[in-house]
């Protein structure tokens, strides 16, 4: 195709911001081509046996659609959604990988849709340049926090194709929790494209290392400027975008020591703990000031007469041991109501129970369980679980006043690292496996 000089020049100003990006990225990209070849060259080194079993037609348990109410009124569509992007001044340069303190940067761009009953429900979604939301101050949010989000993470693969992964899961726990909340719930195969869109606008945001990646926000409010504790009529459900460096330090060991007290619950049986919604976490934050006073970086919750391990922070929790029978078993508490249901703990469990080389098992263990296995030398891992850290080996627990160290990090071919390598080379693309979506 010829065009002509008018033609270009009309291009080169339709697209200025895009070169603006490109030519800002040229000297990002300069960085890190080196670290790729690197990378590349490593995995040729060290090809690992125990992944390429990994079936292709590997598959597993798609959630159930979620029914809407009935007066849901309008969803919103994908191809409804329009774009106003951000003028090149307002364009935000992008920070150093090494500087990437978690949800402290935000992308360009947005996503939003609002929901107003009165107007037929969903109306027509929209990419914004990032800005800040008004809201009346009797808005619902403000006063009962009927909100609840969610997180996930978009990757560079080693090939420099974006990938996020298994949003299905995302939506449906996100279309659970609106429920809970009384807020409206969506369509979520239109809410993951238009997600994709708002990556693929602000892709040169992910960062071009498998050190970092970016990380995805969806969040619903209820906006409704009426102080009545009752479902919200209005909402807004919006997405925010933020590169993430690596959850540890490099050159740490990134095993975490934990504060278990038995005076803090997190969750309990009828109650919401189950549910990613921002009321949760907000009683938690004085707890894990308490640990960090102590020297300890994360809180382990019980819950119950026996203290039972439920979760670890913001991370499901796993334990590989030595069971009754003398057999290796990974375990992690059932999804009884007390436990977040994790994507990444889903994974593993289909991962572990894929191999076949030890027991996977989902049960409930206790404090005292775990001190007597410590005693008879039967516990090998403890290891917390989620999107922000993918593995955390645990290596102490503050409990009633002892210290209990955990030999996590003295195995030599530790679980917790295998599964993490599992995860991460589908999510960076070392292998192809359908959990993970490729953004074009
Ligand atoms: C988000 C979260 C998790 C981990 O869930 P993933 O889907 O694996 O990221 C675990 N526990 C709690 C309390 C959480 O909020």
């Amino acid at each position: 195709m010829v065009l002509g000089t008018k033609e270009i020049c009309r291009r080169v100003i339709r697209n200025q911001h895009k070169l603006r990006h490109y030519i800002q990225q040229q000297i990002r990209l300069c960085s890190t081509t080196s670290l790729r070849t690197q990378e590349a060259q490593k995995q040729e080194d060290d090809e690992q046996p125990g992944f390429t079993t990994i079936r292709p037609d590997f598959s597993t348990v798609a959630p159930k659609p979620i029914e809407h109410d009935p007066d849901i009124g309008r969803l919103f569509k994908a191809s409804e959604l329009s774009v106003r992007l951000a003028s090149p001044t307002q364009l935000q340069p992008k920070p150093d990988v090494d500087d990437l303190a978690f949800g402290k940067y935000f992308t360009d761009h947005m996503m939003k849709a609002f929901y107003h009953k009165s107007l037929g429900g969903w109306q027509k979604p929209e990419i914004t340049p990032l800005e800040s939301l008004v809201l009346h101050p009797a808005a619902k949010v403000l006063h009962y926090a009927v909100e609840l989000f969610e997180g996930m993470k978009a990757y560079r693969g080693v090939d420099g194709r974006i990938r996020i992964f298994r949003p299905e899961m995302n939506m449906h726990r996100m279309n659970v929790s609106a429920k809970r909340s009384g807020l409206p719930t969506f369509d979520g195969v239109e809410f993951t494209k238009c997600l994709s869109r708002l990556v693929s606008i602000d892709q040169e945001w992910v960062p071009h290392t498998e050190a970092a990646s970016l990380y995805l926000r969806p969040t619903l409010i209820g906006i409704d400027p009426t102080l009545g504790v009752a479902s919200s009529d209005s909402a807004l459900l919006y997405t925010i975008l933020c590169p993430v460096g690596e959850y540890f330090k490099p050159g740490s060991s990134g095993a975490v020591s934990l504060l278990a007290d038995p005076r803090y619950t997190r969750a309990w049986p009828g109650g919401v703990g189950d549910r990613k919604m921002g009321s949760n976490y907000a009683p938690t934050i004085h707890v894990q000031k308490e640990a960090a006073s102590k020297g300890l970086q994360q809180v382990l919750w019980l819950y119950g007469e026996d203290h039972q391990l439920t979760e670890v922070g913001t991370m499901n929790i796993f334990m590989f041991y030595i069971n009754d029978n003398g057999e290796k078993e990974l375990i992690t508490p059932p999804l009884n109501g007390l436990i977040l249901p994790g994507i990444t703990r889903d994974s593993i469990l289909s991962l572990a129970r894929q191999w076949g080389r030890f027991k996977v098992n989902e049960a409930s263990f206790t404090m005292p369980q775990v001190c007597q296995l410590i005693k008879e030398e039967r516990l090998l891992e403890l290891f917390g679980t989620g999107t922000a850290c993918v593995v955390s080996p645990i290596e102490r627990i503050h409990y009633l006043g002892e210290d209990i160290l955990i030999p996590t990090m003295e195995q030599s071919k530790p679980v917790f690292d295998e599964v993490k390598k599992a995860l991460t080379d589908i999510q960076y693309g070392k292998v192809d496996h359908p959990w993970a979506m490729i953004i074009d």
